[in-house]
């Protein structure tokens, strides 16, 4: 049943029909009515209204009378539902003890055992193990020997007994020094018949590449395990790769068969000395890489040895030569490569230029003798150039400061540090931390202030390139000459095939 609100909104309302949502509009709002009491009117006029409000006028003979109609109604649908029938589900049988633990056994246990799927069925008490099965008369495996790795270590773990193990390794290092012996290395191995399970399979016979120009075999004969060194010819001429660069040098020279390694010292040769944007696509490349070809079809490629450009009528030549234990590029006169300018002292921007300024803290102009770099405090600040530390300390308005001296009357010098890490007398290298940024002395936030000095008048350290060179002489350059000869001799080799149809398909520009 459901309430009607008599005194509610409708009678609020003077009658009009201001009815609330899911409400039964009274019969008074339908006819004028002459309502004078709280719910009186119905009796009055004797109209039958079968749905009374339960909530008006409780234990009256109307209110007795509703009551007996909602009893009859709600009796009426709970006698007549259809009741609730369930629908049936699935669930599991229920197992007798002795089956369950079984299901459950075979449900796990190969989980334990290491099985991926869990199909793989244990072994119950039903399983008998053999007492003896027979065994396969020799295994064939290849070990791989690894990085930093021993070489009885691999044999160990292939299966050989340490002390066998320790004997071949001896054998072994006769026949080739093992630290020549690359990581990466397969070894054949062959274990042969054991007298009993309990003891390791003995090493019947081992072979591997040792180096591209040494095989080394070993058969047990007799008991006795017989090394042998097989030299392979290897043909030490070098690879020459020559072609036209193109849209890209880098794309070119690799298309022409130029390993990577190769291309990239390559360019970096040659950056040294030209910019390497520059070069036009009509110029052409000329690499000579060390090669190592042995007789059974492997090849090795090694370092650069030549790189040369030719830009028209314009040649570049160079040649890598060691002096003094350092390599580096010739040119074909023998004068060693230029070095690139300086390294930019501390990675930050330049905030203050070289030359007249108003100093920020003095007040008044006054000639700027170095580059501002506005850097985080405590960024690290490194030797522009290789030299000689000079002067690192206190000094006046530069508050710590460091000054390192050059070559050829040239000197680098860093104010301003929070903290100095060069040693005064000592020697550094390019690119090696002095210190770090900081505000000291004359400076309202931490900056690097860098100088450079030709001697003794401070120059723009923008306009400084700093060069070195070195020239060969006597013996060394005649052998320098003799090495480059005798490379310029050797003919571009199959690869000259593949940048020649590179040639073809790339149009000619300008
Ligand atoms: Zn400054």
């Amino acid at each position: 049943m459901y309430l009607r609100q008599e005194s509610g909104l409708a009678a609020g309302a003077g009658g009009a029909a201001a009815i609330g949502f899911g409400q039964a509009l009274p019969l008074h709002a339908r006819a004028p009515s002459r309502r004078s009491g709280r719910g009186g009117w119905r009796d009055r006029l004797g109209t039958f209204d079968p749905v009374v409000d339960l909530g008006a006028r409780i234990g009256s003979a109307t209110w007795w009378r509703g009551m007996a109609t909602c009893a009859l109604l709600c009796g009426g649908a709970i006698a007549t539902a259809p009741g609730i029938i369930p629908l049936p589900g699935r669930s599991p049988a229920v197992l007798p003890e002795a089956q369950w633990q079984e299901a459950r056994s075979l449900g796990i246990t190969p989980l334990a055992l290491g099985g991926d799927t869990g199909r793989r069925m244990a072994a119950t008490e039903v399983v008998e193990p053999l007492v003896d099965t027979p065994e396969r008369p020799s295994i064939d495996l290849t070990a791989t020997f690894g990085q930093g790795d021993g070489f009885a270590r691999v044999l160990e773990r292939a299966g050989v007994s340490a002390q066998e193990a320790q004997a071949v390794t001896a054998q072994v290092a006769d026949a080739v020094p093992l630290a020549q012996i690359r990581a990466g290395t397969r070894i054949a191995l062959t274990l042969g018949r054991r007298p009993s399970r309990a003891q390791a399979r003995p090493l019947d016979s081992l072979a591997f590449r040792a180096r591209i120009d040494l095989r080394v075999e070993a058969r047990r004969v007799n008991g006795v395990l017989a090394l042998r060194r097989i030299p392979i010819a290897v043909d030490d001429t070098p690879l020459r790769i020559t072609g036209r660069i193109g849209s890209s040098l880098y794309a070119s020279a690799r298309a022409a068969g130029a390993p990577v390694d190769a291309v990239v010292a390559y360019i970096r040769a040659l950056s040294a000395r030209m910019s390497i944007g520059g070069l036009g696509s009509g110029d052409r490349f000329d690499l000579i890489v060390a090669q190592r070809r042995a007789a059974t079809g492997e090849v090795e490629t090694g370092d650069l040895l030549y790189a040369g450009l030719a830009q028209g009528s314009r040649e570049t030549r160079l040649l890598k030569w060691t002096v003094g234990g350092q390599s580096q590029f010739f040119e074909a006169s023998g004068v060693g490569e230029r070095r690139g300018g300086m390294t930019q002292p501390v990675s930050g921007r330049l905030t203050s230029g070289f030359g007249m300024r108003r100093h920020p803290l003095l007040g008044f102009s006054r000639f700027h003798r170095g580059l501002d770099f506005g850097a985080a405090y405590g960024a690290p600040i490194v030797a522009a150039a290789a030299g000689v530390v000079r002067y690192a300390g206190w000094h006046g308005g530069h508050g710590q400061y460091v000054m390192i001296q050059h070559g050829g009357g040239m000197a680098t010098a860093y104010g301003h540090m929070s903290r100095i890490v060069a040693r005064a007398g000592a020697p550094v290298a390019q690119g090696q931390l002095i210190g770090y940024v900081g505000s000291t002395g004359l400076s309202t936030g931490p900056h690097l202030h860098y100088e450079v000095w030709r001697n003794g008048v401070a120059v723009n350290p923008a306009s400084v390139r700093f060069t070195t060179t070195a020239q060969l002489a006597g013996a060394n350059l005649a052998a320098f000459r003799a090495t480059l000869a005798r490379l310029l001799a050797v003919r571009p080799g199959a690869a000259t095939r593949t940048a020649a149809s590179g040639d073809t398909a790339r149009p000619v520009a300008g």
